[in-house]
């Protein structure tokens, strides 16, 4: 997910820091897309990690995103660093 404000010296993601970059999706297309490797991912007991950036800065489509997996037999995971301050 896009957006961290923590900028780690060694962070192999600098292309999610940005919170101005506008990649819009909805929970249902994201779920969509997920579905689409639901043959590979419950077979192999395999499941969703969410990771960025800071996933915590979009708690609101977090919450909605896992509890839309979980619904759907989805398992989940979270990366994050637990920094949820706003600039
Ligand atoms: S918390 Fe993670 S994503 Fe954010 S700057 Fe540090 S290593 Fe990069």
């Amino acid at each position: 997910m896009q957006g961290c404000h923590l900028k780690c010296k060694y962070c192999q993601n600098r292309d999610t820091w940005s919170t101005s970059t506008n990649n819009l999706i909805s929970v249902s297309e994201l779920v969509e897309k997920i579905n689409r490797y639901e043959k590979y991912i419950k077979p192999s007991n395999g499941g969703v990690t969410i990771s960025g950036g800071e996933p915590l800065l979009q708690i609101e489509f977090l919450i909605s995103l896992f509890e839309e997996l979980k619904s759907l037999g989805y398992h989940t995971a979270l990366d994050t660093s637990r920094n949820v301050y706003n600039k």
